[in-house]
């Protein structure tokens, strides 16, 4: 899935024109709002979108994860939480962990070795899942710097976004960085550079590290010609941003900015396993209707010769390709 098809869309209102799809009332200019993307079936590029105040769409519809909204990562970090909680019914979670906590403390003072002895005891559903450990790992002073660290970031974007396309692409370059391909990106990635640092190149295939929400820092390098790479860091190496001398005459933003290098703090939603199981839909070439007619499914190629064209008719046959053999062939 390209974040180019995903089916909602979360926002700012850049206008007061749009009204709720559910209430019928307009949403208020600079008020966060969630659309549904309506793609035509006839026109690849013609999409529609149903806007909703935030209370009024989760009355209407239920994503399956923050995957699915785009543009969530550029949202505040209150905002943020507040649609992952809809989703993730992260509060009763929460209340979860302390009733289960409470619950154990009163046996007796449990130390670490004994907790774990009666988790394991409980049956497999009693358990908390991973997940909710995750979620109770966060003390209140991660939160404290995560609401400085958002402060900053979204300060950062705001003088960020007066600047022109060419001025961002600029300091991108001075930095040895690629271009994302949507605007909102190259402002999330330079307030990233800039307030925590430009990451070291990936240790496996050289590409940039650039920040993903809740995830880290994922390399947006290719391993070879066929696939991406999946290098993810925590906390990567990482050195001070560079403005070009040229570009701060007449800005006095870039001129008073102050490079530093620091840790950028986040809550881990995703796990590596679930992000590979998400990479491999999004390399699908084929859909889900017509899977099961494929002629080469289930077959693996290994080509020698370095041709996308070969490769690309293989994949939409449902055969995978491989620019080695697999152990399993030999
Ligand atoms: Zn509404
Ligand atoms: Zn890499």
């Amino acid at each position: 899935m390209s974040s180019t098809c995903l089916p909602f869309l979360a926002e700012y209102a850049k206008n007061g024109r749009a009204s709720c799809t559910a209430c019928k009332q307009k949403i208020a200019q600079d008020l966060l709002r969630i659309a549904k993307v309506v793609q035509s079936p006839f026109h690849e590029d013609f999409i529609t979108t149903n806007w909703f105040h935030v209370i009024c769409f989760f009355t209407r519809v239920k994503p399956k994860s923050i995957e699915e909204i785009k543009n969530f990562d550029a949202l505040r970090l209150d905002d943020q939480q507040k649609i992952r909680e809809q989703i993730d019914n992260a509060g009763e979670l929460l209340r979860d962990i302390r009733e289960f906590d409470s619950a154990m403390s009163s046996f007796k003072i449990p130390n670490k070795e004994d907790k774990k002895t009666i988790k394991t005891k409980l049956p497999k559903d009693a358990r908390p899942s991973p997940k909710k450990f995750k979620i109770e790992l966060n003390t209140n002073e991660d939160d404290k710097l995560m609401k400085k660290q958002d402060k900053e970031l979204f300060d950062l974007k705001d003088h960020l976004t007066i600047l022109s396309k060419s001025q961002l692409i600029s300091l991108l370059n001075a930095n040895d960085q690629t271009v994302p391909e949507e605007n909102s990106r190259i402002i999330e990635n330079l307030a990233d550079l800039m307030c925590f640092g430009v990451p070291s190149p990936c240790d496996k295939c050289n590409g940039n590290l650039k920040y993903k929400s809740g995830v880290g820092y994922k390399c947006t390098g290719d391993l070879d010609e066929w696939t991406k790479c999946e290098n993810v860091n925590i906390d990567p190496p990482k050195k001070k941003f560079k403005v070009p001398s040229h570009m701060k005459k007449d800005n006095i933003f870039l001129t008073t900015y102050k490079p530093k290098i620091k840790k950028r703090i986040f809550k881990q939603t995703f796990s590596t396993k679930s992000l590979a199981s998400v990479q491999k839909e999004e390399g699908d070439v084929d859909g889900p209707e017509v899977k099961e007619t494929l002629a080469l499914k289930g077959m693996q190629f290994v080509i020698n010769r370095k041709s996308k064209t070969d490769r690309n008719k293989i994949m939409l046959l449902g055969g995978t390709v491989s620019s080695r053999l697999h152990k399993s062939f030999l």
